[in-house]
């Protein structure tokens, strides 16, 4: 059996053995199940903070939007189109203009700003939305790609392209801080190319991470879509000299798609593995004679630790810990007092050991997966082995689809941490001036 598919099923087991998520009636979607959404919610709660924190307000817009809003941005409409579901029915008529649910909210929310961006004071104006998309996508996976997921989607509007800019930096920032301490997913932020970046946007960032199977995920994305939607929707504003100028823009997503990646960065062959900060119960107490089918209950759930009390361990005042992420006596220790305070001590810190090694385990393993080539042939072997190809590129985009055409393999990101000054292209031996990365994605 191959790897991947190995890994589908793998992935498919502990979703519905860990009841995260059930399937829903229409394919491709899904039910999220209680455990599933703690998950979600864990995440929720972190970047709702962060958000805030950073001077973004909440709102809520429609989610039927009218067709016409899309064809005013070219691109847009041309990249979105084949994903749209459409309503063209309602109280049992047929709808003067169909109306699209929302795949994601630019357009929308671009006729609101053209309302209630004035003037230069008005700026920087920064909304977040929590709330569910849709988009008809052919191949999917729980969490992981649904027709239905739940997302927020941050919409920004600026006076100079800078500062939109800007604000795709920071928002890629808040979404690696949260994948590395929070998820324990050592990602990798860089730049889309052309090819891969979001329809409307001048530029796309992305942070992606490695799975254990050694795929791609692209874990979130933030926008720079300069002027592209005010110009569509008339957004503009007095600058301070009175002249009419049009608005700059950021957008940013990240999804439930995060679960499936906490999922797929940590799980092993017992099932969840969970980082404790993103699980819903960081410990279980084992209280049972013969436990064996209670430990692998919450084995499976991913809990962090357990602490498992015995009579022996009662009248010697005692009890042991054992923790998720090293199976065995390796990961066991006995003889830790009972006593209330001395033993949530105990156990705060072994959850800050497991945090922590949860991290090194994943960012060893992901530097080891990724190999650096300087040769067509050298790129197509890597890739082969189911591992990510770093080096130098300067391909046109029609050579960067030839070459996913050929190996099943997507330019990932050209990554901000560059090794600066200049190289030979490994697929043109033309002069080249960044590195990017390529590798098979979810
Ligand atoms: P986008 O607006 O296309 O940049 O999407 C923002 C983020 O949402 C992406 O970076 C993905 O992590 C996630 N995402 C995109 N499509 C899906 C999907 N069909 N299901 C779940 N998550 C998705």
């Amino acid at each position: 059996m191959s790897v991947v598919l190995s890994s589908i099923r793998w992935y498919l087991d502990v979703i519905r053995e860990a009841q995260l998520a059930d399937y829903g009636p229409v394919r491709g979607t899904m039910v999220i199940r209680p455990y599933g959404y703690a998950l979600w919610e864990r995440l929720q709660s972190w970047l709702d903070a962060a958000l805030k924190e950073h001077g973004v307000q909440n709102a809520y817009f429609p989610q039927l939007i009218p067709m016409s809003f899309f064809e005013r941005e070219a691109e847009h409409v041309e990249g979105f189109a084949p994903e749209l579901a459409i309503v063209t029915r309602g109280g049992g008529k047929e709808l003067e203009e169909p109306l699209a649910l929302r795949p994601t909210s630019e357009t929308i929310i671009n006729s609101m700003f053209a309302k209630w961006v004035q003037s230069h004071r008005d700026l920087p104006m920064r909304l977040n939305q929590w709330a569910n998309v849709h988009r008809w996508e052919m191949r999917t996976r729980p969490f992981v790609r649904t027709l239905e997921f739940m997302w927020q989607e941050g919409h920004t509007a600026h006076a100079t392209p800078e500062e939109a800019r800007a604000e795709a930096m920071a928002m890629l920032e808040v979404y690696r801080e949260f994948a590395v301490t929070q998820a324990a997913m050592p990602v990798i932020a860089g730049r889309k190319s052309r090819i891969e970046q979001f329809a409307g946007a001048n530029a796309t960032f992305t942070i992606e991470a490695m799975m254990r199977d050694g795929r791609a995920l692209q874990a979130g994305t933030t926008h720079d879509l300069g002027d592209n939607f005010s110009r569509a929707f008339g957004t503009q504003f007095s600058d301070a000299g009175g002249r009419l100028r049009h608005a700059h823009q950021a957008s940013f997503g990240m999804s439930t798609r995060m679960v499936g990646g906490v999922v797929m960065s940590h799980g092993d062959d017992t099932g969840l593995r969970l980082p404790p900060r993103m699980a819903p119960l960081q410990a279980d107490v084992g209280t049972e004679k013969s436990p064996g089918w209670k430990f692998s209950h919450w084995e499976m759930k991913g809990v962090p630790l357990r602490i498992e009390i015995g009579p022996r361990d009662v009248a010697s005042g005692t009890c042991a810990i054992a923790r998720r992420d090293r199976p065995g006596k390796e990961g066991k220790e006995f003889g830790v007092p009972l006593a209330p305070e001395l033993l949530v001590q105990e156990v705060l810190k072994r959850l800050d050991e497991v945090q922590a090694e949860l991290l090194e385990r994943a960012t060893r393993f992901r530097d080891e997966h990724i190999l650096d080539v300087s040769s067509h042939s050298q790129f197509l072997e890597v890739i082969e082995q189911g591992k990510w190809a770093r080096g130098w590129w300067a391909g046109s985009d029609e050579q960067e689809v030839a070459l996913k055409e050929e190996s099943g393999a997507t330019l990932r990101c050209f990554p901000l941490e560059q090794p600066g000054g200049g190289g030979t292209c490994f697929l043109t031996g033309k002069p080249a001036d960044q590195v990017a990365l390529f590798a098979k994605a979810y």
